[in-house]
C-alpha cells in the first residue's frame, strides 16, 4: 500500500544555480524574481551577490521592500500594474517592465517624482491572456510617450509561450529584438530603447542567443524541499 507523504513546501536557494547566475551577470542583467519567497530569502540572495530583484504584485513588493531598506537592491516591477496601485508603489521601484497602455502612463506621470525607466511590454503570443501591447502598435506608442516626461522607454519586454517548441520561442524573441531595433533607430531622446527584457527559467538560453539584456529568472534560483 502506498502512503501519501504530504510535506510542507519550503523554498530554499539553489547554490549551484546561483553560481551560474552570477556567471550570467558578467554579461547581462539578471533580475531575480522573488514573488514566491519572503524577505529573509531575498536578504540571503543579496548576500550571495544578487543585485536586482523583481516582484509582480504591488502589495508584495511594498511589504518585502520595507524589511530590506538597509540593502542596496535595485527593485523591478515585472507584473501587470493596476492603475489604482500606481500611487502607492511607483516611487518605490527603479524599473518597470510592464508599461502596456497609455492610461498607465498617465497615472505614472501624475504620481512619479523622478524619471522612471520603463520597458514597454509587447504581446508576443496568440494566448489571449498574456498582457502587452500588440506588436503593430509599439512604434507609435513609444513615439506618443514623449507627452510624459516621467517616462523613459529603456527597452521592450516580452514573454514567449510557456510550452512551445524552440523554434517558436526563438521567433517570438527575434520579433521583439527587431521591434526594439526599430524604436531605437528612431533616435528619440525619451526612448533610447536599448534593452531587451526577455527570458525566464525555461527559455533564457534562447533569449540570450536572441540578444536579451535583462533576464527575469525565478524558479531556477530555488529548490523546494519537502518536509514531513
Ligand atoms: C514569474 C515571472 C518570471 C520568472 O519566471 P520563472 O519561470 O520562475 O523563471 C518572469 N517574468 C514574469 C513577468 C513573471 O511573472
Amino acid at each position: 500500500m502506498r502512503t501519501e507523504r504530504r510535506g510542507i513546501c519550503e523554498m530554499t536557494i539553489d547554490r549551484k544555480a546561483i553560481s551560474e547566475v552570477l556567471d550570467l551577470m558578467k554579461t547581462t542583467t539578471v533580475v531575480a524574481v522573488t514573488k514566491t519567497v519572503g524577505s529573509a530569502t531575498i536578504r540571503e540572495l543579496a548576500t550571495l551577490g544578487i543585485t536586482d530583484v523583481g516582484e509582480n504584485r504591488a502589495t508584495d513588493l511594498l511589504s518585502k521592500k520595507a524589511g530590506l531598506c538597509d540593502l542596496p537592491l535595485v527593485w523591478h516591477f515585472i507584473g501587470t500594474l493596476q492603475s489604482n496601485k500606481v500611487k502607492r508603489v511607483i516611487n518605490e521601484i527603479d524599473w518597470l517592465h510592464s508599461l502596456d497602455r497609455e492610461s498607465l502612463a498617465i497615472e505614472i506621470q501624475k504620481h512619479r517624482q523622478t524619471k522612471l525607466n520603463c520597458f514597454v511590454e509587447v504581446h508576443l503570443t496568440d494566448e489571449p491572456t498574456k498582457a502587452g501591447l500588440l506588436p503593430e502598435l509599439v512604434v507609435e506608442f513609444c513615439q506618443n510617450m514623449v507627452k510624459y516626461d516621467k517616462i523613459v522607454i529603456v527597452g521592450l519586454m516580452g514573454m514567449a509561450p510557456l510550452n512551445a517548441d524552440e523554434g517558436l520561442i526563438r521567433d517570438c524573441f527575434l520579433t521583439l529584438a527587431r521591434l526594439r531595433d526599430q524604436v531605437r533607430d528612431l533616435g528619440l531622446p525619451h526612448a533610447p530603447c536599448k534593452f531587451l527584457s526577455m527570458g525566464m527559467t525555461n527559455d533564457y538560453k534562447i533569449a540570450l542567443a536572441c540578444g536579451a539584456t535583462h533576464l527575469r529568472l525565478g524558479r531556477i534560483l530555488y529548490c523546494s524541499k519537502a518536509r514531513d
